[in-house]
This record gives structure tokens, C-alpha cells and sequence, in this order.
């Protein structure tokens, strides 16, 4: 059972996506901090891949080889973005 909260988070990630593929990542952040407001206020949480995908410090949607790098370390992904944060994740955990 999918929650209108979360289609519309879902619909959010395909426009943050989408944004920084046209290039306006100001854009995409607003997506992204729209959808962190609506996963806050119905305590559902972002998906994985969106929260893995988005950075912590300048909210941006991370798309490798457009506004970030991955490299694999010590058996983790590790995303860098533009703004020089990390996000380091395990390399297999099913998702
Ligand atoms: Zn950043």
C-alpha cells in the first residue's frame, strides 16, 4: 500500500532527476528539500535511492558523471558531490 505522501515523494525524485539532467540543479533542490518536508511531516521516510542520491549539505539530486562522482572503496560506493561532500554507503545491501 503506497501512501499519497509517498507518490508524491516519488514524483518528486523523478522531477529532481529530471531537473539536474536539464542542467538547474537549483531546481532540483527544491524538489529534493520538498520532499524531505513531506517525508518529515508523515514520518515515512525518503527511499533509499533517493536519500542515498541526494546531498546532505546543498540538497542537490546527485547524478553521476553530471554533478557527481562515484568511486568504490573498502567494499563502499562512495558519491562525491560538487560541493565536496561524501556520501559512503555499503557496496551490496540489496538495494
Ligand atoms: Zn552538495
Amino acid at each position: 500500500m503506497t501512501s499519497i505522501a509517498e507518490e508524491r515523494i516519488d514524483r518528486l525524485h523523478t522531477l529532481a532527476r529530471r531537473a539536474v539532467a536539464d542542467g538547474d540543479e537549483e531546481r532540483s533542490r527544491e524538489y529534493v528539500r520538498l520532499a524531505r518536508r513531506i517525508a518529515e511531516r508523515n514520518r515515512c521516510g525518503l527511499p533509499r535511492q533517493f536519500k542515498r542520491f541526494t546531498c546532505d549539505r546543498c540538497d542537490v539530486y546527485l547524478r553521476p558523471g553530471r554533478n557527481a562522482r562515484v568511486r568504490t572503496q573498502d567494499g563502499h560506493v562512495v558519491v562525491t558531490c560538487d560541493c565536496g561532500t561524501h556520501e559512503r554507503y555499503p557496496y551490496r545491501d540489496g538495494g
